[in-house]
């Protein structure tokens, strides 16, 4: 594990203390068609049909689960662009025209306690489903996949852990959206007749600790508690989250239900509250836009579908304009480098970051060891960097070392004396591994 460093840890603290700034819905929003977890897709309006707020105007398909896709402002439907994703990759985006009236769907309204308190599990899964509700600290997992566990849980982990640096969106997100939190964490903890849910937080984060601290004096015998953990980067990880809080070591390949515990990013949780308390699908989130490449580094709480330029424009325009830039969607840890500002936020873009691009050289390996004592699932990164340098590559040989073990966290990058993108090695690797 290794900290980073200070300038970066500098820029961090000073955007966890400014206030998340809610951004001007711009006049077009692009709406992503398929996604990462989703290849095909379904559209259901024609160009120049009305949509609201909230209205299904599409659904994509998954191997094993369907999500619907929501319109995220009251519009025209105007046909497709393509823009970069948070994959990384071009893709083709609905484009919706705003006409600012902010019509709302006639699916969204408010449920009463009463209401929602004689929802069970089963109704919870399906709104989730309804809502396309899906892990917004990065990982798109559809939630209401999550719900159908059979597993008996004991304890929800709540991840505020954040440990990417840069990022305070989920920071902001805590202190100022603690009581939706709360609500959220109760609903979650009722659907699993769950009586134990910690927190976790870095410890270090002492605004928040504070927070809660009198937040949940109103809540006492609700089972809610604030789980302090280290600060090291991945710590944010479900496994090494889960290890930290509870103790228990989840097995590679195994899912941590199936040891009575599920976790869910506060965002995510936040999500699942307007979901059920609104029949709100998530139509805005919030992200950090940072990065030595920008001026004024600012968070802000986005219309999902909003380009990043305008952004960007909010925070002051680019620093150093000479300087060509490497754009970041997600923690410039796990996220995807694009090579321009032409992307869109999308419900699981926690970030944007912008960097002024460094020049360096990658030296040869110098065999140190250190991507491989920094690997946080215990595998060999040279190893494999090295066993895909042989052509053609064994595939055999590269399954041998458990790529697919490796959760993308960048650390063998990261951590290589000679600047070598290993992690680039190991992604590919993943692939070889899976054909
Ligand atoms: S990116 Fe993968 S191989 Fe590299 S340190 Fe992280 S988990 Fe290990
Ligand atoms: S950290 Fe870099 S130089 Fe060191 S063993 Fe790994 S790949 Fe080689």
């Amino acid at each position: 594990m290794i900290s980073k460093s200070t300038h970066i840890q500098d820029a961090k603290k000073l955007l966890g203390r400014l206030p998340t700034i809610y951004a001007p819905v711009p006049e077009y929003l692009f709406i992503a068609t398929d996604n990462a977890r989703c290849a095909k897709a379904d559209i259901f309006v024609k160009e120049g049909d009305h949509v609201d707020i909230g209205q299904v105007i599409g659904m994509r398909h998954a191997a094993f689960f369907d999500q619907p896709i929501h319109a995220t402002c009251s519009g025209t439907f105007e046909g497709y662009e393509n823009h970069y994703h948070r994959s990384g990759k071009m893709v083709k985006f609905m484009k919706l025209h705003n006409d600012f009236k902010e019509t709302k769907c006639e699916t969204i309204r408010e449920r009463t306690q009463e209401e929602i308190d004689k929802l069970t599990k089963d109704d919870i899964t399906e709104i989730l489903m309804q809502n396309a509700s899906v892990g917004l600290g990065g990982s798109s997992f559809p939630t209401h996949v999550k719900f159908q566990t059979k597993e008996k849980i004991n304890t929800i982990l709540l991840n505020g852990i954040e440990c990417e640096p840069y990022i305070t969106a989920d920071h902001r997100l805590m202190l100022e959206e603690s009581q939706k939190l709360i609500e959220g964490i109760k609903i979650i903890m009722k659907a699993f007749d769950c009586h134990d849910a910690r927190i976790c937080v870095k410890s270090k984060y002492h605004d928040i600790r504070e927070v809660y601290g009198e937040l949940l004096k109103r809540y006492e015998g609700s089972g809610i508690t604030i789980c302090p953990v280290k600060n090291y980067y991945p710590q944010g990880w479900e496994i090494a989250m889960i290890k930290e809080a509870l103790g228990v070591k989840i097995p590679s390949g195994q899912l941590p239900a199936k040891y009575g515990i599920i976790d869910f990013n506060v965002s995510t949780v936040v999500g699942i509250y307007q979901s059920v308390k609104y029949n709100m699908p998530v139509i805005e989130r919030n992200v950090s836009v940072t990065g030595d490449g920008i001026k004024y580094p600012s968070n802000f709480t986005v219309r999902v579908g909003t380009p990043i330029k305008g952004l960007i424009d909010i925070c002051g325009g680019y620093k150093n304009e000479d300087r060509e830039k490497v754009f970041i969607l997600g923690g410039p840890m796990m996220g995807a480098s694009l090579p321009s500002d032409d992307c869109i936020i999308t419900k699981t873009v926690t970030s944007v970051i912008v960097l002024n691009r460094e020049n360096y050289h990658e030296e040869p390996c110098i065999r140190c060891g250190s991507c491989v004592y920094s690997c946080p699932v215990g595998i060999s990164p040279v190893l494999i960097m090295n066993a895909m340098k042989v052509i053609p590559v064994d595939r055999e040989r590269v399954k041998a070392l458990e790529p697919l073990k490796c959760v993308e966290c960048g650390l063998c990058t990261y951590s290589c004396t000679s600047k070598i993108r290993v992690t680039d090695y190991v992604r590919r690797a993943k692939t070889i591994a899976k054909l």
